[in-house]
């Protein structure tokens, strides 16, 4: 073998082993926030009456559900021989609940936390599972707003950058970030056997984005729907409400882009804020969504503020 032929095999080498390494995520040294100060959990409190559910999508693939009504919040939940994995807890209260019916159910413990991104409404109670010796994985990203913001949750065990696979009971979960779109740590978990994704708050179920678009990013949430629309699912889990599928994504998309195009359109035209939102179409599919009623006039001022952010005229 010529020295050129073995260097470049050591070369390859050490390139599948960093391709394998980023893979898996890297080890976050928690003990650099021990004692960091944290704000009083508002999912804490005993709720005893606060509805709650496990449910079989397909397989081994479940959902958790918290809250009346159409869920409050949801995440996906695998089941494998070899532990569980769960998506964002959503409240301590029906954690510690989470987690026992698990164990009644399957008898496996939580071996696997992953945070969609570094809101509090969606990663409160991961700290109970930790606790119990889960991992807990989220973006990079996700680290600064949970420490800066103090959110009384756990601070992740591992982290990514772009891609990271759980193998579980010989089953593949896959996570990807996504551009900044809701929130800039957002990340989406595909169940590849399953044809499932959890899609957090970024996707819709025939329903409203939540008030004023929240920590939002214009252009990498269409381009987010974009990549959703070129996966190989049928199920999508929203964090809320029921399961959705990718043609509410696609509405979700349209009513976007004819949101900004209308708020762009009225800004330049010379509207006041108090001219504008008065002005502002909804299809007839929209009016029916989840929580229209309560959502049009904030839909339209958080797109308001972005578009008056990210413009500039003759001056
Ligand atoms: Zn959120």
């Amino acid at each position: 073998m010529s020295i050129l032929r073995a260097w470049f095999l050591l070369a390859l080498g050490a390139v599948s082993l960093a391709a394998h390494a980023a893979d898996d995520g890297v080890p976050l040294d928690r003990s650099k926030f021990a004692g960091r100060p944290l704000l009083a959990d508002f999912t804490a409190a005993d709720c005893p009456d606060n509805p709650r559910g496990l449910d079989r999508i397909d397989g081994n693939l479940y959902r958790h559900t918290t809250g009346a009504g159409l869920a409050v919040h949801s995440g996906l939940v695998l089941i494998t021989r070899e532990g569980a994995l769960v998506i964002d807890p959503a409240m301590t209260c029906t954690a510690t609940w989470l987690r026992d019916e698990i164990r009644k159910r399957f008898d496996v413990p939580v071996k696997y936390v992953v945070y969609t991104h570094a809101h509090a409404d969606h990663i409160s109670g991961a700290q109970v599972f930790q606790r119990d010796g889960a991992i807990v994985v989220a973006n990079q990203r996700a680290v600064e707003p949970i420490v800066g913001e103090k959110l009384p949750t756990a601070v992740p065990d591992r982290v990514f950058d772009t891609d990271m696979t759980i193998t579980l009971g010989g089953e593949k979960v896959l996570l990807h970030r996504v551009a900044p779109s809701h929130s800039d740590s957002m990340v989406m978990v595909l169940f590849p056997k399953y044809r499932a994704l959890q899609c957090t708050d970024v996707c819709e179920s025939k329903s409203m984005p939540y008030n004023d678009f929240l920590d939002f990013y214009y252009p990498g949430w269409i381009e987010t729907l974009d990549w959703v629309a070129a996966q190989d699912v049928d199920v999508i889990d929203v964090g809320h409400y029921s399961p959705a599928t990718k043609a509410d994504q696609a509405a979700l998309r349209s009513y976007l882009v004819d949101l900004h195009q209308q708020v762009l359109d009225l800004v330049r035209s010379g509207q006041s804020w108090d001219q504008l939102y008065r002005n502002v179409k909804f299809s007839d599919e929209v009016k029916r969504w989840i929580g229209f009623d309560g959502m049009k006039t904030l839909n339209i001022l958080g797109m308001h503020r972005w578009v008056t952010n990210h413009r500039r005229g003759t001056w």
